[in-house]
């Protein structure tokens, strides 16, 4: 999917949106952690007894051997990822808008596909107001095939207009706000706050991130959906890696550690991960 932030991503935008003013951060129903002025523990009592923090077993090394497969950065979410669908050079807004498009349209697709979508879309100008003004049957043909395209129409119109109406054409920056879009999902927020805004609120879960971190036991306890694996990894992961997991992961999961018929004997972790399968 296309839906990896690389380990430095977002920091061009974070040079060129410094100036840009914040907008109230009220919280509604997604617990967020900020990146700044907050501990990576939350406060404790002085009287509270200190609890020691679990970590899985052999985390730092499984993690470095990962980065060691992922050096050559040549997975599909490096060539065709988010940070590669949207256009640079074009004003701010636009981009950021062009980024949670991108990332609407990633969803149960391959970035293959979705980066195919957004050279299109680029073509026929990529911006709230070309997007209110094109006919659902058009942008069908556009992003045809992406997966649930039709649904993908929809929730594109409906979410262009609540941008146009309610943030003057350009996305919200909280992931509050982010995931009250039609069709934005938190792992979408996430990565929209941190490709588009320049700032880490959270780890971004897909199918790989969830996946791999299951099979490594990197969370307490077996878990069922994307969410509640981010849950987890947040309760431990040290904050500073929150960015980088998701582009490292996905990468990953894309080349070595497959959904199915994962290449174990080609992995560099084949003899400290729980979920190894020998040959
Ligand atoms: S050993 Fe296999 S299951 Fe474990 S991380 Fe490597 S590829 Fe994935």
């Amino acid at each position: 999917m296309c839906a990896a932030v690389s380990a430095g991503g977002g920091r061009a935008a974070a040079r060129r949106t410094a100036s840009i003013p914040r907008r109230s951060r009220r919280r509604k129903s997604v617990a967020i952690a900020y990146e700044s002025g907050q501990g990576d523990g939350g406060e404790q009592g002085a009287s509270e007894p200190q609890r020691p923090r679990w970590e899985p077993r052999d985390w730092r090394q499984q993690l470095e051997r990962i980065r060691e497969m992922r050096r050559s950065r040549d997975a599909p979410v490096d060539e065709m990822g988010v940070e590669k669908c949207y256009d640079s050079s074009a004003p701010l807004q636009v981009m950021r808008y062009q980024v949670l498009l991108s990332l609407m349209l990633s969803s149960q697709t391959k970035d293959q596909v979705t980066s195919a979508a957004m050279l299109r879309l680029r073509q026929h100008g990529l911006t709230v107001d070309s997007i209110l003004q094109m006919d659902d049957a058009t942008l069908g043909q556009i992003i045809y095939p992406v997966g649930f395209w039709r649904n993908k129409v929809k929730y594109i119109k409906q979410t262009t207009a609540i941008l146009k109406e309610k943030y003057g054409g350009d996305i919200p920056r909280t992931v509050e706000e982010l995931v009250q879009l039609p069709g934005v999902g938190p792992k979408m927020a996430y990565l929209a706050m941190n490709i588009a805004w320049d700032s880490v609120s959270g780890i971004a879960v897909d199918t790989h991130v969830h996946r791999i971190t299951n099979r490594l036991k990197w969370v307490k306890k077996e878990t069922r959906y994307p969410e509640e694996t981010r849950v987890a990894l947040e309760d431990w992961l040290p904050r500073d890696l929150w960015r980088e997991i998701n582009w490292l992961l996905v990468g990953f999961g894309q080349q070595t550690c497959l959904p199915v018929n994962p290449r174990c004997n080609e992995c560099l972790n084949q003899d400290i991960c729980p979920a190894a399968k020998r040959r």
